[in-house]
């Protein structure tokens, strides 16, 4: 890497779909930390199908989006368009200002505790742990793999969704079950959406004026996938998801926690085979399967003109939100603050308001003009009075993986 070198290029390859960001990682003018400022960001979705599309939007040079629709075969077609797209705007992959690739890779196992750098015995990890990531993984892997092909030369980083979870105390991890079957198939809590649970955890520090290791957070990220973690002094000691994205919260498309019996059950009297089962938990379930609708936006509108399925939808969704704040608040002794965070976090304020109503006894309270205000920065919800701080954080994945590649590359 050469010292000009100050762009990191962000991959999170999907099974269909490929996101990118290319980010400039050159510390401010100030001297302070790097800036990670979005040159181009932009997006391929539906690989593999003949209505493919690439979005992209050159932000370095104030461009317009530029999209592109027809057949992309694979993922190498998809990441040869987006370069073409960035060699478009002078910001190629060949260029010597290309300082590395961060991939966002789902699962590390408990290997990967920290953001690192891909060489083959990495890959073959990363390959190994398929079994309990079959539907991201691979596609992580053709993504790296290809991005390996266009720029052998390049460091090339692994950015892992469970590696800040790993911190989670044995007690935490483990499953109540025979722990030789759990070992035998690597069966335990993971975790995931850590990448945005570090963010968010620090930012809401920082928004306290204090030192990540001083604070205690909950914080929930509330998106399509939703997740909750318990964060004592920057170290993640619980989280909500477990062997896979399925357990916890109540979700767009998954039921979240559910009693396993009612999988044997759906088996043995509703006839229902083991992937009936897992499509009807992941894609048919959650807000999605409770009222029709997994916008909260929708169900919002809905509840506005008096559905009652929409109204419930919402209320069991605030009712499993409640139960992990207060199961957290316990887990941490001390909660300095709750942040929200993800899509339904950041803009749905009746959210908020609802996930916290009747918990005053807990020192919890939203303030209802601060929760009401619409903003893209981090800030504080709670009242003055208020014991427990709560505050909007937006996340920002993206940023998390170039710093995290960035500062490895330069270690
Ligand atoms: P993911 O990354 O998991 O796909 P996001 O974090 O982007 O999801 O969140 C998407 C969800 O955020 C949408 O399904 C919708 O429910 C919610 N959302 C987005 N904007 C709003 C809004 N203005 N008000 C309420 N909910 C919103």
């Amino acid at each position: 890497m050469t010292a000009t070198a100050t762009r990191v290029l962000v991959l999170n390859s999907g099974s269909s779909s490929v996101k990118y960001q290319l980010l400039d990682m050159k510390p401010d003018s100030a001297g302070g930390s790097a800036a990670g400022t979005r040159l181009a960001v932009g997006l391929v979705e539906r690989i593999g199908e003949e209505t493919s599309r690439l979005a992209h939007t050159p932000l370095a040079t104030g461009g317009d989006t530029r999209e592109t629709e027809g057949p992309i075969a694979d993922h190498e077609a998809a990441l040869k368009a987006v370069a073409a797209e960035l060699s478009a705007d002078g910001l190629g992959l060949d260029s010597p200002q290309l300082a590395a690739i961060g991939h966002r890779v789902v699962h590390g196992g408990l290997k990967f505790t920290a953001p690192t750098v891909i060489d083959d015995a990495v890959l073959k990890e990363i390959e190994r742990l398929v079994p309990v990531a079959p539907l991201h993984n691979p596609a992580n892997i053709t993504g790296i793999r290809t991005a390996q092909a266009l720029r052998p030369d390049l460091p090339q980083v692994a950015v892992f969704d469970t590696a800040f979870h790993t911190t989670m105390p044995e007690y935490a991890a483990r499953y109540a079950i025979d722990v030789a079957t759990a070992d035998a198939h690597r069966i335990r809590r993971y975790g995931f959406h850590g990448t945005s649970h570090a963010y968010v955890s620090r930012k809401t520090a920082e928004l306290l004026g204090k030192d990540p290791s001083e604070v205690n957070v909950i914080v929930l990220h509330l998106g399509n996938g939703a997740s909750a973690s318990a964060v004592a002094g920057g170290r993640c000691v619980d989280t909500s998801m477990g062997l896979t994205p399925l357990e916890g919260l109540v979700m767009g498309t998954r039921s979240g926690d559910i009693d396993p019996a009612v999988t044997f059950h759906l088996k043995r009297v509703a006839g229902m085979s083991e992937d009936d089962v897992d499509v009807l938990l992941n894609k048919k379930s959650g807000l999605v399967g409770l009222c029709g609708d997994n916008d909260m936006r929708e169900i919002r509108r809905r509840i506005d003109e008096g559905d009652e399925r929409a109204r419930l939808a919402f209320d069991i969704y605030i009712h499993r939100l409640k139960k992990y704040i207060g199961a957290y608040t316990a887990v941490l002794g001390r909660v300095d603050a709750v942040a929200f965070t993800a899509g339904v976090g950041e803009n749905a304020a009746p959210v908020r308001a609802a996930a916290v109503a009747g918990l005053e006894e807990m020192g919890l309270a939203v303030d209802a003009d601060l929760n009401a205000v619409r903003s893209g920065e981090p800030r504080l919800i709670s009242p003055e009075y208020a014991r427990v701080a709560v505050a909007v954080v937006p996340t920002d994945e993206e940023l998390e993986i170039a710093q995290q590649t960035y500062a490895l590359v330069n270690a």
